[in-house]
Order: structure tokens, then sequence, then C-alpha cells
């Protein structure tokens, strides 16, 4: 695979990237997003056999098609076992809807795909150069929780967390916060824009870059950009086609907030996936539907809603969209419809889905569920994120207990570790040096 950086697309003397460098990367140097320069098909044949195959090994015949060139098949077949390690089952929920549960991986969030296959890709990178890498992520939530996890216990790897004191939730601190081992959670006392303004000087810092060099170190991004996060997203949509007793059903509602969901799909979609429609659910944060409504893109500052994974004012993966659909919003809607949902409607939705159908929505699959339903009377909804993630919002909606699963009670019994920093960049800077 060779990829291309999304602001140099024009430029024929841009040099094209490696698999190994975009990953390593994350962003390309000219600040544009890798895509790969070409999608080709998946054959007939997969396509013939799709029902008969297990979740691991759809992911890795796809996984092979795309990357075989880039690794080895028998080092591929380890990262596929270790990451793709838990089912994504596609539910009924009514005669004609289903749900797509993503949230079987270990922090209870799909983000679990992208952060496993990431980090079992960025250490076989490191094995092959012999170099280490030092991740420094900004959290609000379940970014870092699924990076950290993902991570967890990597060689050549280290993490440090950044999250905003007092402005994560309960669980969500616990979740960051209890790893340990080579998983280390630094509490801002700031916002989650002071901890990002913190990374990204970082990156920037000359001192930083040269302390690490020496010791054959450098500082390392995770988040939601890297080309490795999507390309084990595109995984899922073949399953979810594979367990469709009826292909028809075939229309698919993402809950939307950087994009980066839908994005994987739509890649699946050029590689040969007979998918008739995306639905693209937004809440309050409505950029992308209005980018359909009116043709103009406009990135606006969040908001803060129920279904908060998905307040994103600039969803940073749009410009891989439009590569996709050669900058051309009519050609996007033949494929995507989008709609954008208040919180009240999120919250009913939760509550009817319960009553009538006994089955449980968090606030993010309630989104996609509603996206559907506006479109169609049938099709897959995606659910997300575990509702007891968000206990707080669904308990007193469904007026209900939730049971929380053991993976996440395990988390919510350990002992908090994490060091406190201030949001000035020299206490930080001398932190980091500190550990190199
Ligand atoms: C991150 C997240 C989303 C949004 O996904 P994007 O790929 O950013 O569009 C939706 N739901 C949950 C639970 C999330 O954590």
């Amino acid at each position: 695979m060779r990829l291309f950086s999304t602001n140099k697309k024009t430029d024929a003397k841009a040099p094209l990237a490696t698999l190994e460098k975009a990953v390593m990367q994350g962003l390309a140097e000219d600040g544009g997003l890798f895509m790969p320069t070409e999608i080709p098909k998946l054959s007939k044949e997969f396509f013939n056999k799709i029902n008969t195959l297990s979740f691991q090994k759809i992911s890795f015949e796809v996984a092979k098609f795309l990357l075989k060139d880039d690794i080895p098949e028998n080092e591929l077949k380890k990262i596929i076992d270790e990451s793709i390690n838990f089912d994504a089952p596609l539910i009924k929920v009514t005669n004609d809807i289903y749900s797509l549960e993503l949230f079987h991986g270990p922090t209870l969030a799909f983000k679990d795909f992208g952060a496993r296959f990431m980090g079992q890709l960025i250490s076989c990178f490191l094995k092959k150069s012999g170099k280490k890498i030092t991740i420094i992520v900004a959290t609000s939530g379940d970014t870092g929780s699924a990076v950290a996890s993902g991570i967890f216990n990597l060689p050549g790897i280290r993490v440090f967390l950044l999250y905003p004191s007092g402005k994560v939730s309960k669980i969500q601190e616990q979740q960051l916060t209890t790893m340990g081992g080579n998983i280390q959670a630094l509490e801002i006392d700031g916002t989650f824009d002071d901890c990002q303004r913190l990374v990204k000087s970082a990156f920037v810092d000359a001192d930083l870059k040269n302390a690490f060099k020496k010791t054959n170190d450098s500082l390392g991004s995770a988040n939601s950009i890297n080309i490795a996060r999507l390309i084990p997203q595109t995984f899922y949509y073949f399953h979810a086609y594979a367990q469709l007793k009826n292909k028809e059903d075939a229309i698919f509602s993402i809950p939307s907030g950087n994009l980066g969901n839908l994005t994987a799909g739509l890649i699946a979609k050029k590689m040969g996936l007979p998918i008739k429609k995306f639905i693209s659910a937004t809440n309050a944060n409505n950029t992308f539907t209005e980018y359909f409504k009116t043709g103009n893109f406009t990135a606006k500052p969040s908001v803060q809603t129920i279904s908060n994974a998905m307040d994103v004012g600039n969803p940073s993966n749009f410009v891989r969209i439009t590569e996709l659909y050669e900058n051309n919003p009519e050609k996007m809607r033949q494929d995507i419809f989008s709609k954008s949902f208040t919180d009240t409607e999120t919250s009913a939705a939760i509550k009817e889905v319960y009553e009538k159908y006994h089955y449980t929505m968090d606030p993010h699959g309630a989104v996609a569920y509603l996206g559907l339903k506006a479109f169609s009377p049938n099709g897959v909804f995606f659910e997300t994120a575990h509702p007891a993630k968000f206990l707080d919002v669904v308990e007193p909606i469904i007026k209900q207990k939730i049971e929380i699963p053991d993976r996440l009670a395990a988390s919510l019994n350990k002992q908090k570790n994490s060091i406190k920093l201030s949001k000035n960049f020299t206490d930080f800077k001398e932190f980091l040096l500190n550990k190199v």
C-alpha cells in the first residue's frame, strides 16, 4: 500500500508514503491525512464464500488483501489474532432492524478495534527497526482508554495519557488511571484543550526531539487520523454484511463524530462490498449534516451532548471522504444520507426501544437508530458503546439498573494512579525530559 497526503494530491512530485511511515508518523508532513493511492476490489470468490467465514477469517482476508505487500502473511495473521479477538454480533432488535454491537472489546467501545490493531502494527514495525516509541495522547475519555488498552504490555511502546482533571466521568477516569505497566496517566490541571495544546507543543519542541533521539526513542501520536485505525474498522462492515440473512438490509447507520467509522465503511464499499446506503447520524454537532444540505463545509465549535464521543465540530476525516468522492456532494448524496438529532429525541429513542423491544441502547447507538428510522424501515444501526459506559444517562431513562460487565467492574475496583501536572508546557516538558 502506498499513501498520499490529502494536502498534496495535485502535486505529482510529492513523495508517497509507505504504510510504515504513515502509521509511525500519523499525520503527513504537510498536515494532510494519509490515504491509499488505490483501493482495489476484492474477488467474487471472496464474496461468494463470505457467509461461511468467521469474523477473524474475514478480517484476515481483508487485511491480507490490503497489506500483503507491507506485512508478511504470518505476521499479519498474528496481528489479527491479537487485535480482532472479540466478536461484533448482529442482534435482531425488531423484525427489520438490527444492531451491530461493536462494544465487545476490552474498553466497551468500538474504538477498541482501531486502537488494538494500531498497537499491534506499531509493535510489528518497532521489532523490525529496533526503535522505541513514546506515545502521548490527550483524551477526554474513550480514545485514551482504548489506546491504553490496545498498547498495554506491548514491548518498545509506552503511553502517557493526558486528561483534564475533574472533567472526565468516574468510570472513564478509572479506565484511564488503573492500567499500570507501560501506561501512565497524567492528570492535567486544565481543560481538554489544554491537554491537546501540551501534546502539540511537545511534538514541535526541538529539545525533546533531540533528547528522545539519543535513546533511539521518539514521540508519537495515536489519534483517530492514523490510517492504522481506519483499516480494521472496515472489517466489521464485511462481517455485518456476512451475517445479514436478507442482503437488502445492507443499509448501515453510523453514529458520527470525526467520521472515521463512516470513512472505513466507504472504503469497504470501494473494495466491492455491496452496501446500499450509509446513514451518517449526528447529534447537535451537525457540521457534516449541514454540508449535505448546503454543499458547504463550515466547522463550528463543538457543543456538549449526551452522546459526547460525537461532540466534534470539525470532523477530521471529512477530507478523506471528499477525496473518495472527488469533492462532489452530489455523488456523496447517492451513497450517504445524513441527519442530526437532539438530546431529547435521543433519550426518547432509548426509552421507546427499551420499552417496546427490550433492547438497551447507549446514547450513540440511539442516534444511529434514529438516523436509520428516518431513512428506511429496515437496516442496521451501529451500537458503538456499551450502555454501562453511560449509566448516568441511560439508567434514569429506562428506570432500570444496567448490569456492569466484569471487565469494566474490575477497573472500577482498582487503585487510581495518576501524576498531577499543571497546564504549563514547561512542567510537561520537564516531566518528559526526566523520562528519556
Ligand atoms: C468515537 C465514537 C463515535 C464517533 O466515531 P467517529 O469515527 O469519530 O465518527 C461514536 N460512538 C462512540 C461510542 C465513540 O466512542
